[in-house]
């Protein structure tokens, strides 16, 4: 079983210092369950590839174990040999100790350099597949290269086997590179070859500390690594929680305890209503996208746990707004290949701005009833003529909702800030103007419990943009309309003339 580790960093053998094991040399370390080899098959200044060569004995492996086996030689005949298994993360944390974690005495400043790195593992076994294979290292940033075993070379037809060669590529530093693997190498795996105890949960924790907390399938590897141990499970869990700043509790502003979202609270509407938008977000495809008028931030932390996007960006007119956003969701403290990808800015969504034109979609939850209805004019232009995203979300209040809560007298608004409240009919009507003039289709849903009459507490309108046939279609409607009213107008004219003759 091999794990070749290579750099292109310059000078590409600062590998050999990182590592603790000198290029020019071939080491072998005598480990529990067989031999490990260390050797640089390659290291010039341009680049260097260390492998790691795992020579499992399943003799020594078999000894001493009980476990009734399916067969009577399963103890010595299985693939353990020949797969990064747990004995690859045990090798991992033996020989590559001190660069596992972050330490070098002689170049201490490449322990924190992040550097161009690429791990190939020429077999893992899978269970679960390519996608769940890519699930646990692209949200990372890892650019991730598969080639999956065929059963038998000889008998095509078997199908494929769940063996994998893997190439991991990244920028990263050489200690985050091991951290992952250490982690990753047994998830794929259904088993481990020592017995899961308390001290796998310190070292899940310990190992997966800076990048676990926030990694979206935590819960996978989490389970995963700690085999059928629920309780062990659960503390992990509740750990990495406490750890994870953008799983943090928000505790609302003073703004947010103030009429709206006090009335809404009853029915949790605002977290609801985010939840529909960032599933409608998941939905569209998109991999880039904006939270225009994003607040304090609530939706960006959705969207940051939906490994989908690789691009989310929020924007605000109040400044005050985004420092909360930039606190509660501790953008200063995540590890790298979260922070890579999201950013905050300060804009407004009044004024034609190029920075809102490089999204796939847009949400706007919460925002055109903010905005005076004179200028709502300029909003259109600015997200649905310049802007322009493919799919646009636009939320607001249904008004007609408003008479179930008795504490709002009649004819005011839930929030003090809101310029005006549309019922259904008012935000359909506005919804297919917007339509007409930009070349979007609309679909317009209800958010939140539904009553017979009024409808929702919230409304949402999902744009999409017309694909170029679609236009052409419309343009064809439009036109056929147009000439036929001509012609009836001709007809009438002429039938006039005829009859007044
Ligand atoms: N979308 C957020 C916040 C809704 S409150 C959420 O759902 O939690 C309305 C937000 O719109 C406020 O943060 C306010 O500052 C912002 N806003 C109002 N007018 C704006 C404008 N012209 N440009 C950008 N943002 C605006």
């Amino acid at each position: 079983m091999l794990l070749t580790i290579s750099t292109t960093h310059s000078p590409a053998t600062d590998l050999g210092f990182l590592l603790h094991k000198h290029p020019d040399r071939f080491q072998t370390f005598d480990l529990s369950f067989g031999d490990c080899h260390v050797f640089y098959p390659e290291a010039d200044e341009s680049r260097c590839s260390v492998s790691l060569l795992l020579d499992v004995d399943p003799v020594e492996m078999a000894r001493g174990k009980k476990r009734q086996q399916n067969f009577a030689l399963a103890g010595y005949v299985n693939d353990r040999p020949y797969v990064a298994s747990s004995f690859m993360s045990t090798a991992i944390s033996q020989v590559f100790g001190t660069a596992l974690s972050g330490r070098c005495k002689k170049r201490p400043e490449l322990v924190s350099q992040p550097m161009q790195l690429e791990a190939s593992i020429n077999v893992l076994p899978v269970r679960g597949g390519e996608r769940f294979l890519r699930s646990m290292f692209e949200p990372m940033g890892y650019e991730v290269d598969i080639k999956q075993q065929v059963l038998d070379e000889q008998f095509p037809e078997w199908g494929d086997s769940h063996y994998f060669s893997v190439t991991l590529k990244n920028h990263l530093t050489l200690s985050e590179l091991l951290n992952h693997l250490y982690v990753l190498i047994p998830v794929f795996d259904n088993q481990k070859h020592y017995f899961v105890g308390r001290d796998e949960l310190e070292k899940l924790l310990d190992k997966g500390e800076g990048w676990l907390e926030t990694h979206p399938e935590k819960e996978a590897i989490v389970r995963r690594y700690l085999k059928f141990q629920i309780s062990l499970q659960n503390q992990a869990l509740d750990q990495l929680s406490e750890n994870d700043p953008i799983e943090d509790d928000l505790s609302e502003s003073e703004e947010d305890q103030v009429s709206e979202y006090a009335l809404e609270k009853k029915v949790n509407l605002h977290d609801l209503r985010l939840d529909t938008v960032c599933d409608e977000l998941v939905k569209s495809g998109a991999t880039r996208v904006i939270d225009l008028g994003c607040g304090e931030g609530k939706l960006l932390r959705r969207l940051i746990k939906q490994w989908q996007f690789k691009e989310i960006v929020g924007t605000d007119v109040s400044i005050r707004s985004l420092e909360i956003a930039n606190k509660r969701l501790r953008l200063d403290e995540l590890p790298s290949f979260q922070s890579e990808r999201v950013r905050l800015f300060h804009g407004s969504l009044m004024y034609r701005d190029s920075r809102f034109s490089e999204f796939e979609a847009a949400a706007i939850v919460e925002v055109i009833e903010h905005l005076d209805p004179p200028r709502l004019s300029a909003f259109e232009r600015v997200v649905f003529r310049h802007a322009r995203p493919s799919t646009v979300i636009v939320t607001t209040p249904n008004s007609e909702y408003n008479v179930t809560w008795p504490t709002l007298p009649a004819g005011e608004f839930r929030h003090a800030d809101h310029r005006f409240e549309w019922t259904r009919e008012e935000f359909q009507h506005w919804a297919d103007s917007i339509c007409d003039r930009f070349g979007y289709t609309v679909e317009c849903l209800p958010v939140g419990p539904i009553e017979p009459s009024i409808g929702a507490p919230s409304q949402m309108g999902i744009f999409r943009l017309m694909s170029a046939n679609q236009l052409a279609e419309k343009l064809k409607a439009v036109t056929t309309t147009e000439a036929t009213k001509a012609g009836d107008k001709a007809t009438d004219n002429i039938s006039t003339k005829e009859l007044s003759q």
